[in-house]
């Protein structure tokens, strides 16, 4: 397991219960579109105001953020409603202006996580600087990255560290923006289990339909809060408009969701656990059995000189297997990769044997 040396974010006057909520427009836009936003956040409760000042932006020509400009309307947010301010960093230059503003949080966006010499230059500009910083995911499904970066900027000095779950991109577009990979997280709180992850279902779904599902699946898997866009008037946001709520329709959401704990030590819990290892026992038997008779017929396409892949009958067992799979209640394409990963396996010891 990976050591990174870290404190709780802790801040004063936000409560340390799950979930902690960070809420604000994808960019700020306006003066007047950050106050209002922000007075309505705060009237419902919400302690962290998130703003974009510097937009990374796929194509040229949509709007790239207003710039150190926007920086005293985060100052003005804090003055008038006591909010921490959070904006997202991509280079050196981002940090020595949000620090010289009295930003209290900042963040790195997917698309600079992906490259370590953007993070190494943030994480060079934060030395010495005792702020919280949150690092999402990079674009790409990629934990070792993700973790480098975490660790480029602990090494710097930095204590008061959490991630954020933004999704993957993908080529194929189906429901999601970015696809949630949920089990990237996971692997992320299995290596660094003291390491604070909140979820951002605004760039997971892309669509307002999409926040409170995934809000409610983010607090069902664990994770410790919740980065939401919201926005005055969502419609007319000059970025991601499709995906932003107003403050409303955000507390309707939050108020809606259940919390459950994460420490259930009922008898009930213990028994289901001991049936899951039991099942999970008698799986690596099975897989072990199956793997034996792979290596026997990998002896015997060796004594007949016969190729490994056999096509024809790899496809039978996908199409088979997704086919029961369905039957019983499975999702196919899941049992299908089930038996790929299998089938990989299974090809590996034949070659160990052919080769051998
Ligand atoms: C954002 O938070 O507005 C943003 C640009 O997010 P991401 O870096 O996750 O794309
Ligand atoms: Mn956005």
């Amino acid at each position: 397991m990976e050591q990174l040396d870290l404190l709780p974010i802790e801040l004063e006057g936000v409560s340390q219960e799950r979930p902690l909520i960070i809420a604000g427009p994808c960019s700020a836009e306006t003066e007047e579109q950050v106050m209002t936003t922000a007075k309505s956040l705060s009237d419902k409760g919400i302690k962290i105001f998130r703003a974009g000042i510097w937009k990374p932006r796929t194509k040229p020509g949509g709007f790239e953020g207003i710039g150190v400009e926007g920086l005293s309307w985060l100052k003005e947010v804090k003055k008038e409603t006591g909010m921490y301010v959070a904006t997202e960093v991509a280079t050196a230059k981002h940090v020595y202006e949000c620090l010289k503003a009295d930003v209290d949080i900042v963040w790195i966006g997917a698309r600079t996580t992906a490259n370590p010499f953007a993070v190494q230059e943030i994480a060079d500009a934060l030395k010495g600087v005792d702020i919280p910083v949150y690092v999402k995911n990079p674009v790409n499904p990629d934990l070792e990255l993700w973790i480098g970066a975490l660790e480029r900027i602990n090494n710097a000095g930095l204590k008061r560290i959490g991630a954020i779950h933004r999704g993957f991109s993908s080529y194929d577009k189906k429901i999601y923006r970015n696809l949630p990979q949920w089990h990237i997280p996971i692997e992320l709180r299995r290596r660094i289990p003291n390491l604070p992850i909140i979820c951002d279902p605004s760039h997971i779904g892309g669509k307002r339909e999409l926040i409170a599902p995934l809000c409610q699946q983010a607090m069902d898997l664990g994770f410790d809060g919740l980065i939401i866009e919201s926005h005055c008037n969502p419609e007319c946001a000059w970025s991601d408009a499709a995906q932003q709520v107003t403050p409303d329709i955000l507390d309707y959401i939050l108020n809606l969701l259940v919390i459950r704990s994460e420490h259930q030590t009922t008898e009930n819990l213990n028994e289901l656990r001991r049936q899951i290892d039991e099942c999970d026992n008698d799986l690596m038997d099975i897989l072990a059995k199956r793997m034996r008779v792979c290596r026997e017929i990998g002896t015997f396409k060796k004594e007949h000189n016969m190729t490994i892949l056999q096509t024809g009958r790899y496809n039978e067992i996908l199409d088979k297997r997704g086919a029961q799979g369905s039957l019983c209640g499975m999702d196919s394409d899941f049992v299908k990769q089930v038996f790929e990963l299998i089938h990989e396996e299974s090809v590996r010891q034949q070659m160990e044997i052919i080769n051998k």
